[in-house]
């Protein structure tokens, strides 16, 4: 004999039927077989809703009658195309007895569990009824059994216990002369010892077949469901979760009980006791190998074999100074819990002698404070103890794993990842047997929770990063195609899986949390939603995505002050825009503190130099102890491009124009002309050598005249450089004269900073610069009469993508 069930996905459309059908004609091949059936998928819960609209004198209850109505009779002329009198008869019956339970609830007012347990029957009745019809109709040996007539329980309805004994000899008797090859049985309905229609708890009938498969001692129970095993994590949850090949009966168990929903908790215990396997397997993909549940398996190595969650948890927390005095103050606790069936999910390994913590399911969560108020109401009064503290909107996330025992530092990596991507942890415990870790966190953080610890601890060799982009324009643009460019590289090689998951320009933005495609991102931009700093904030927030990274393409002050925002939600923040370094010492502090507390990295590495990594090896000098003297560079690619290719036969005016069109210059080229540009740049290379400056510390020596420095346009500004043409004229002149070129200079000496144009004589490192290239000189303590040089392109979209780039692949790879 061989025991399948089908659950609700399996059973619920006519396509999947009809795969259910063809697996059953395969086996019947070779063996008996009893089949156990869900009710069609969403219909126990239409069940529910009638009854409970039917109850609060809604006549609603009716639309969902009719929809359940049609289902079911769709479904049986779909599969039966010509059924006889006696099919639809038959089920007409079944529906108008379901019709009359609903009107006598409505007319009565009042749905007690045990009419529920009845109303909800008929979902088993039903589907196990059409199936078995249609089977008989293709001419296959099945009959139907209803499960109600050899499964009994206790009265405790909507969730009632199995009298194993009474079971076993019941289902043994019947199928001792059961001659079909195939017998179909509903799950999850059942009867008390004294007739009356019990259920075996939402889920049961993995249960119903549990039993079958135990009392013929089968040599396994196959669960057939809508995904392929028992996954890492929930698949509906975790995009990267796998189905997991082995796994023992303690950790099967341990995953459902913490909520892994494909199988239903009290399964395990009957076929454990006879030793029999348990495989999930996929009625959608059966040659998928499915899950294999047994006593003993021999590890792969992970110690942590899946993550579970609870959902709609709440902590009850009861406490005071009293509670060392009261004796046999647990037992009283629990004990009242216990007579009012609220159950216990959760108990804090923490309790202390004076106060106690533990979860209980939301919905029974003020009762277990009004029971427990009650039963301690002496020491309330007395202030022995506080009245019980009830927090709401929890979840439990639990790893878990037979050896984890074995392997020390598990918890510590679980509550450091969860740390590091700000998820707070409200309460912790660690079963006796420590085959689960369990942390209680807050409920809008279950995505997130668990597809970090997915990472960490399935994926270990793939680092995900969700980045959102600000400012798409020439740079920005550079950077999703070098993005789209490398994505495959850096996953195969880098093992970094980058997906761009916000975008926005100053016009539009857009958000998938699956990635948007960058095939097509620049037409999907321009169908975004409006644009809005704050909304990009607070959908960055509200996504909550594990390795968030915000990246600022823009040269705007008002995104700069979202950084804060940014970081103190944990999402790193990448920026090309200088403001905010070189803005007030506090603020640009204030940030570097904001990164190290929220564990988000802040780099604005083409700050200085565009691409070039010229912050990144002056941090690394300072963090390996050395110590900057004096900085030496040409920090403006514009600048050298300007005198690079300004001379006397042709126009100072031109040759900023040029500048701008190739893109080297800032949105208003008089940011560089003027040396601000510059001079932001030393300000931020001296703070990130350990100076406390600010930009008016920094000695700007312009050369531009007075009436190009009070333009107050653009336009007015390239007019007045044309006005002023003998002045730039004479500057080059004299360079020429002294054999010498134009550099735009920055200096940091002994602590004091300066900008201006130089004349840089032959010999120099800084004479043969060429075209918009940039140059720094850190002297050092170990750097003392050779600088340490870097030196390269320091300007244009390209190289500044590029160094965004490298930000972004420096916070993949911590
Ligand atoms: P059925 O109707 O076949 O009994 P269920 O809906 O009860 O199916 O259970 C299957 C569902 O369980 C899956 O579709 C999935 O959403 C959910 N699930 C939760 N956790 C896990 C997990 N760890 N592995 C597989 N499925 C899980
Ligand atoms: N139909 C019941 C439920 O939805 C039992 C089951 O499908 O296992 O809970
Ligand atoms: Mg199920």
């Amino acid at each position: 004999m061989r025991v399948l069930k089908f659950g609700g996905t399996s059973v619920g459309s006519v396509e999947n039927i009809n795969k259910v059908i063809k697996i059953l004609e395969d086996y019947e091949k070779s063996a008996q077989v009893s089949c156990v059936v869900s009710a069609v998928g969403g219909v126990t819960d239409k069940l529910l809703k009638a009854g409970e609209l039917a109850q609060q004198k809604n006549e609603l209850y009716i639309d969902e009658y009719n929809i359940i109505q049609s289902t079911h009779l769709n479904i049986l002329s779909s599969l039966i195309p010509n059924y006889s009198n006696e099919v639809i008869t038959k089920l007409n019956d079944k529906l108008s007895s379901l019709k009359s339970l609903l009107d006598g609830i409505y007319l009565i007012n009042e749905l007690s569990p045990k009419t529920s347990d009845k109303l909800v029957s008929f979902g088993e009745l039903l589907s196990s009824f059409i199936i078995t019809e249609t089977m008989k109709f293709r001419g296959l040996d099945a009959v139907r059994k209803n499960s109600q007539d050899i499964i009994v329980t206790n009265s405790n309805f909507t969730k009632a216990e199995v009298n194993y004994s009474l079971t076993y000899k019941n289902i043994q008797d019947y199928f001792k002369t059961a001659k079909q090859r195939i017998t179909i049985l509903p799950g999850f309905v059942s009867k008390s010892e004294t007739g009356e229609i019990t259920t075996l708890g939402r889920g049961g009938s993995d249960f119903t077949a549990a039993l079958l498969a135990a009392a013929l001692q089968t040599d396994s129970l196959e669960i057939w469901t809508d995904v392929s095993g028992m996954f890492t994590a929930n698949p509906k949850m975790v995009k990267q979760a796998y189905p997991i090949e082995k796994l023992s009966y303690q950790e099967a168990m341990e995953l459902s009980h913490f909520g892994a929903k494909v199988l239903y908790p009290p399964t395990v215990q009957p076929v454990l006791d006879k030793n029999i396997p348990i495989v999930i397997k996929n009625t959608m993909s059966p040659e998928a190998s499915g899950t294999f549940i047994a006593k003993a398996y021999t590890s792969n190595g992970l110690s942590v074999r899946g993550i579970s969650n609870i959902n709609h948890i709440a902590l009850l927390t009861l406490e005071g100074s009293g509670m060392v005095g009261i004796p046999g103050f647990s037992k009283r606790l629990f004990e009242t819990l216990a007579i009012h069936k609220i159950n216990v999910v959760f108990i804090t390994q923490a309790s202390s002698e004076h106060s106690i913590c533990f979860g209980v399911n939301e919905n029974e969560s003020e009762l277990a404070k009004k029971v427990i108020d009650t039963a301690f109401e002496y020491e309330i009064s007395l202030h022995k103890i506080n009245p019980i503290y009830v927090e709401k909107d929890l979840s439990i996330i639990a790893l878990i794993g037979d050896n984890m025992k074995n392997h020390q530092g598990i918890s510590g990596k679980m509550f450091s990842t969860l740390g590091k991507n700000n998820i707070n942890v409200r309460a912790i415990a660690q079963g006796a047997s420590e085959k689960n870790i369990s942390a209680v966190i807050a409920e809008k953080d279950i995505k997130k929770a668990l597809n970090t610890l997915h990472e960490a601890f399935f994926e270990v060799k793939t680092k995900q990063l969700n980045v959102f982009i600000t400012g798409v324009g020439n740079v920005g643009e550079r950077l999703v195609e070098q993005v789209k460019q490398q994505k495959k590289y850096l996953k195969d090689t880098l093992k970094i899986n980058l997906r761009i998951v916000g975008l926005s320009n100053s016009r539009k933005m857009i958000f998938n949390d699956d990635g948007i495609p960058l095939k097509s991102w620049k037409e999907l931009l321009n169908q975004g939603e409006t644009a809005s700093l704050e909304g990009f904030l607070d959908k960055a927030k509200q996504l909550n995505l594990r390795n968030s990274i915000f990246v600022d393409i823009t040269a705007n002050e008002d995104v700069s002050n979202l950084y804060a925002s940014y970081l103190q939600e944990s999402i790193a923040v990448v920026a090309c825009n200088k403001i905010a370094c070189s803005s007030a010492f506090n603020n640009y502090s204030n940030l570097k503190y904001l990164s190290r507390k929220y564990n988000a990295p802040f780099l604005f590495e083409t700050n200085v130099g565009a691409g070039l990594p010229v912050i990144d090896t002056l941090n690394n000098l300072i963090a390996s102890g050395d110590k900057v003297t004096s900085i030496q560079a040409v920090l403006s690619g514009s600048l050298n491009f300007v005198f690079n290719n300004f001379n006397d036969t042709n126009k100072f005016h031109d040759v900023v124009k040029q500048a701008q069109s190739e893109g080297y210059t800032e949105p208003d080229p008089r940011i560089d002309l003027s040396g601000v540009d510059v001079a932001r740049k030393i300000l931020i290379l001296a703070r990130e050598s350990g100076l406390k400056m600010d930009l008016e510390d920094i000695e700007n020596q312009s050369f531009l005249t007075s009436k190009n420095l009070s333009s107050d346009s653009v336009d007015d500004f390239y007019d007045t450089l044309i006005a002023d043409e003998a002045h730039f004229q004479k500057l080059y002149a004299s360079a020429k004269a002294n054999n010498s070129q134009l550099k735009y200079v920055a200096e940091l000496n002994n602590g004091k900073a300066k900008v201006g144009l130089k004349e840089i004589p032959q010999g120099h490192p800084f004479y043969n610069l060429e075209g918009k290239d940039n140059i720094v000189m850190f002297y050092t303590h170990r750097y003392v009469d050779q600088p340490m040089i870097i030196k390269g392109a320091g300007a244009g979209a390209d190289v500044t993508a590029s160094g965004l780039f490298a930000d972004i692949i420096r916070i993949g790879n911590d």
